[in-house]
């Protein structure tokens, strides 16, 4: 048996999928929360049973030590040599690292020197490949980064029009995020329209509590919405996406606030959907409280569609045409009626759903005969990503 570990730390969790290859088959999954907190919580699905373990664990270490002791207590593995493979979801690889790399001593330092860029995912990140790496000392481990497939970005739209030197001295440019999605969602895209990828214009719409949209042309990333962090963009959960800056010093006079960073976090934490409507960041409930007539959940509803619209607008502006809209992650995947709205809008371009089509959660070609732009609708599969390139790497 050959079993590949997908593998994505936060900075106080870590989820993990254990994936049979090349089979694609999810063995068992599940995750660890609440690290370094109080009351952490171990949770194993295996073979239809849910296990649970809690116990106070006091760091990333401990986190995947208990991890491998419920996978032997459940009888999951026999011996650490079943597993050949492992995948690790790094936030930020900065604009060097261009392609899912095998982790070496050296690549764990790299990304720890990019921990200005992500200080809440990378230095966790870095912590459990080098437990991975001590653990199973023989499996091909990988670091698959959210930036990877960002890289690609011209100038032009990597730069933020700000003194140059910044750039150059600070690294400030576009990173964008959820790469590892965007790229996979675009392949699939290109294999459901049985055309070569590198002969579409695609626009990827990352929807999930972190949202992002991304232009793909020719198979590459030329430009995504999330910035020089995942703050920028559309109007996601909890985060504001693009705001005029000036905001910050005339808010933080106004709330008393004397360090940025509490701005900063609300911008990320209490903004967004969940700012708008003060109901919640969870579309479902926004769009059950829209629907009993909340004013405020309509408006913020309203603002969610507008900022996606404008986003892929710019996108056939920029490209110069689409072939392709593709609809992926929690709210992308499951919401027709978002989907439908976001359509509707657009629909001057051509653009059109086929609204018996667009009725699904599942993988399908949702445009009507007659649009001119294909629209997709693709479930993301991040967990698979990460071990097909461990695969491609070993
Ligand atoms: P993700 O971050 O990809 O897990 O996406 C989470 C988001 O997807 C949350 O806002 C959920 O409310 C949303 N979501 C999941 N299922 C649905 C659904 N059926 N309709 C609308 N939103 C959904």
């Amino acid at each position: 048996m050959s079993l590949t570990f997908a593998i994505n730390a936060g900075s106080s969790s870590l989820k993990f999928q254990l994936i049979e290859m090349p089979e694609e088959k999810v063995i068992a999954k599940g995750l660890v929360e609440r690290i370094g907190i109080d009351h952490s919580l171990l949770e194993l699905e295996y073979n239809g049973e849910t296990y649970e373990v809690r116990e106070d664990i006091p760091n990333h270490e401990r986190a995947v030590e208990l991890l491998f002791e419920q996978l032997q207590e459940h009888n999951v593995i026999d011996n650490y040599d079943d597993i050949t493979g492992v995948g690790h979801r790094v936030v930020n690889g900065g604009e060097d690292i261009k392609d899912s790399t095998l982790v070496t001593e050296e690549l764990i330092e790299r990304v720890e020197e990019l921990s200005e860029l992500a200080p809440l995912h990378n230095p966790p990140q870095a912590q459990v490949m080098r437990v991975f790496k001590d653990k199973l000392p023989k499996a091909t481990m990988v670091a698959v980064f959210d930036t990877s497939f960002h890289t690609s970005l011209p100038a032009e739209n990597y730069l933020y029009s700000i003194p140059t030197e910044y750039y150059e001295e600070y690294g400030v440019r576009k990173y964008g995020a959820h790469g590892t999605s965007h790229k996979y969602v675009a392949e699939r895209a290109a294999e459901m329209l049985d055309r070569p990828l590198e002969e579409l214009k695609l626009i990827t719409c990352h929807l999930g509590n972190g949202a992002s949209i991304t232009a793909v042309e020719n198979g590459q990333s030329v430009d995504t919405s999330m910035g020089f962090t995942p703050l920028a963009g559309i109007t996601m959960g909890t985060r504001s996406g693009d705001i005029d800056v000036s905001i910050l010093p005339y808010l933080m006079e106004k709330l008393n606030l004397t360090d940025v960073s509490d701005m900063i976090d609300i911008l990320n934490k209490q903004s967004g959907v969940l700012g708008l409507s003060g109901v919640s960041s969870d579309m479902r409930d926004v769009e059950g409280a829209a629907n009993e007539g909340n004013e405020r959940a309509i408006l913020a509803l309203d603002i969610y569609v507008n900022r996606i619209q404008k986003y892929i607008g710019q996108y056939i502006a920029t490209m110069n045409g689409v072939d392709g809209i593709v609809f992926t992650a929690g709210v992308g995947e499951n919401s027709a009626y978002m989907r439908d709205r976001i359509i509707k809008g657009i629909s001057w371009f051509g653009i059109e759903l086929d609204s018996k089509a667009n009725d699904t959660r599942e993988e399908a070609i949702i445009s009507s005969k007659d649009s001119k732009v294909a629209v997709l609708n693709i479930p993301t599969n991040e967990e698979i990503a990460i071990a097909r390139d461990v695969e491609r790497l070993k």
